[in-house]
């Protein structure tokens, strides 16, 4: 599939596993599934707000996903030096040698999650109002995780509603995304199945975690069969993260108890993938009904 979306054109290579350029009809429909999903979610009045592509490292230390997450994580790291330093770096590039040393940490760190900064964001308004917070969010999101599946990139983007308040209506919340979210993929006329899943803990505690995350059906993924001979990938995810990010953010109710949250995440590039390869490479010969559904 890669191979068939490069030589389409869809998908420029740059030499870097999970790195392209993504074309004019890519991004069209990039674009058209970012707007189907604010279409669907209009009616519950949520927040807009949008945060680049990097956060500070500190909010990624006391988000939890340095601790679980260690093998995704990205940091940015700057040079420092001097002129001689300067010299000295650039030598060693020219020598092929390796120049990692001349570059120190800086304090940003590469976004994992869209909904990652917003928890310290509400932290910082203090208690909740009666009714929660709905958020409307959208990042590139980086992972390490190169791979020759034009599903799995290292930069994507991913938009979220996140909901963050009482727990009965975190629990609604999920519920009835799960009914919308599926409705939105069969007015894509896509193939999918919805599933248990649990995120990629690192480690053998991780192991526990994640287990334990599928038994309590804390994760949902909505899987979509896209690479031939692989298992389904999942375009879109519906977390329940009970008090995990109130507690790790102080973020309280109004009457004072520790916040629960869930988020709704749909991965763009994903998607995408998805209709291209189901309806064709080219979008002029997509299903009327599908066409209408992305270009009302
Ligand atoms: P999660 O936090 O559940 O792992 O990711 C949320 C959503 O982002 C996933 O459901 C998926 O659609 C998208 N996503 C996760 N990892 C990748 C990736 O490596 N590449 C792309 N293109 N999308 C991803
Ligand atoms: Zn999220």
């Amino acid at each position: 599939l890669l191979d068939e979306l490069q030589a389409s054109g869809l998908l420029f290579p740059t030499g870097v596993d999970g790195v392209y350029g993504l074309d004019a009809r890519f991004e069209t429909v990039v674009q058209a599934v970012d707007d189907l999903v604010t279409r669907e979610g209009a009616d519950d009045g949520a927040e807009r707000v949008r945060f680049p592509p990097v956060m500070p490292m500190g909010q990624l230390e006391r988000g939890g996903y340095l601790k679980n997450f260690p093998h995704l994580a990205g940091t940015v790291h700057c040079f420092e030096g001097d002129e001689r330093d300067h010299r000295e770096m650039m030598r060693r590039i020219e020598a092929g040698e390796d120049w990692s040393d001349t570059q120190a940490a800086s304090d940003i760190a590469m976004t994992p999650a869209a909904c990652y900064p917003v928890y310290p964001m509400l932290a910082a308004r203090g208690p909740l109002p009666a009714d929660g917070a709905l958020i409307d969010v959208l990042s590139w999101c980086f992972r390490h995780e190169p791979s020759k599946q034009p599903t799995r990139l290292q930069t994507f983007r991913m938009r979220e509603y996140l909901k963050v308040g009482t727990p009965q209506p975190i629990v609604d919340f999920r519920h009835a995304w799960l009914g919308r979210g599926t409705a939105m993929i069969e007015s894509l006329e896509l193939p999918y199945h919805v599933e248990a899943a649990n995120d990629a803990f690192f480690g053998r505690v991780g192991q526990f975690m994640a287990d334990n995350q599928k038994t309590q059906e804390l994760k949902f993924e909505l899987q979509i069969p896209i690479n031939d001979g692989e298992p389904p990938t999942a375009c879109m995810s519906f977390n329940h993260h009970l008090e995990h990010f109130g507690e790790l953010w102080e973020i309280r109710t109004a009457d004072g108890a520790l916040a629960h949250s869930a988020c709704v995440a749909w991965g763009l590039e994903r998607l995408a993938i998805a209709l291209f390869r189901h309806h064709g490479f080219d979008i002029e010969q997509w299903p009327a009904s599908v066409r209408a559904t992305l270009w009302p």
